[in-house]
């Protein structure tokens, strides 16, 4: 079971991906030293408005490659890097690589944002909001050409250091992803209270979708509400034409997934943004 689980997460990647050696165990010194030694890269998956085909933003996502080339893949080392208290100063460089590249992209004339995802110990943190501003200040990014992800299980709005980071982000301009929407503690009581921009539909209620006619009622239901609610909406691993054709037939705005693009240090649609920029 564990190595159908491994599998599945390991899809993820569009590259291969080996488990950590039996002996390997990775701790919180671990971490820091593969800062100091610059293992960790951010690769960048494009999200396309689905009408016309624009890459409209690009989600960092982060790897940790070993001296011995093999990559470790988030889920495996996230938690381990909240656990173990390094995980501040390794969304502080995620932030910050993210921003500083995302200055240079365009595309069709226009700017690109950056999707950044946010750990739950980050959001905890009550410097988070600040650090944030800091390095979108450094950068001179826009602050609304970046977006940070939020999976609503990792946080709690009874916590007022989540919710004063929150506010402060959304006062700036910051936008705010509801990432994995549908899995996990999704509450509309939440969406309610959250100023939230954007909804990433989970790519579990996407995977399923075969046929042009299929009904889909939840989706249906995801895309109706995020209307009403006047919010984007990114649908979530995307692999095949017809997928894509199912949600822009039905309004949905955005998509990602491998039909546009796998992650990747320079990925096909970062060399597009940089040509028209
Ligand atoms: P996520 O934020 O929901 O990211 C989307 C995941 O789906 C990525 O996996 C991406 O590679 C994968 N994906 C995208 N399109 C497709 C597709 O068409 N098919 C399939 N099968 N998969 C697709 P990845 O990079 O392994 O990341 C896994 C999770 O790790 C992320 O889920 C996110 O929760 C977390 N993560 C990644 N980077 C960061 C980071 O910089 N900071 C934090 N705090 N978490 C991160
Ligand atoms: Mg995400
Ligand atoms: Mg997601
Ligand atoms: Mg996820």
């Amino acid at each position: 079971a564990d190595a159908a689980i491994f599998q599945a997460k390991s899809r993820g990647y569009g590259q291969t991906v080996t488990a950590p050696r039996g002996s390997t165990v990775h701790n919180g010194a671990d971490i820091r030293r593969a800062l100091e030694d610059q293992e960790f890269v951010l690769h960048y998956q494009p999200v396309v408005d689905l009408a016309t085909g624009t890459v409209d933003k690009a989600e960092a996502l982060v790897r940790w490659v070993r001296p011995d080339g093999q990559i470790v893949p988030p889920d495996q080392f996230i938690r381990l890097a909240e656990q173990t208290g390094t995980m501040l100063e390794l969304g502080d460089w995620i932030l910050s690589t993210a921003v500083h590249s995302a200055t240079t992209w365009h595309h069709d004339g226009r700017p690109v944002a950056v999707s950044v995802n946010a750990s739950g110990a980050e959001l905890q943190d009550p410097t988070y909001a600040r650090r944030v501003l800091r390095h979108v200040a450094d950068a001179a990014l826009a602050p609304e050409r970046l977006i940070i992800e939020l999976v609503e299980s990792d946080f709690s709005l009874a916590s007022r250091a989540v919710r004063a980071n929150l506010v402060t982000l959304a006062d700036a301009g910051v936008r705010l992803a509801i990432d994995d929407f549908g899995t996990g503690h999704s509450s509309l009581h939440r969406l309610d209270q959250l100023r939230v921009d954007i909804l990433k539909i989970d790519r579990s209620f996407i995977s399923p979708l075969t046929d042009p006619d299929q009904p889909m009622p939840v989706v249906t239901a995801i895309l109706a509400m995020a209307d009403a609610l006047g919010l984007d909406v990114v649908a979530e691993g995307i692999e095949t034409p017809e997928q894509a054709d199912w949600l822009r037939r039905r309004g949905c705005s955005h998509g990602q997934g491998y039909l546009y693009g796998k992650p990747a240090p320079h990925p096909p649609a970062t060399a597009v943004l940089h040509r028209s920029a």
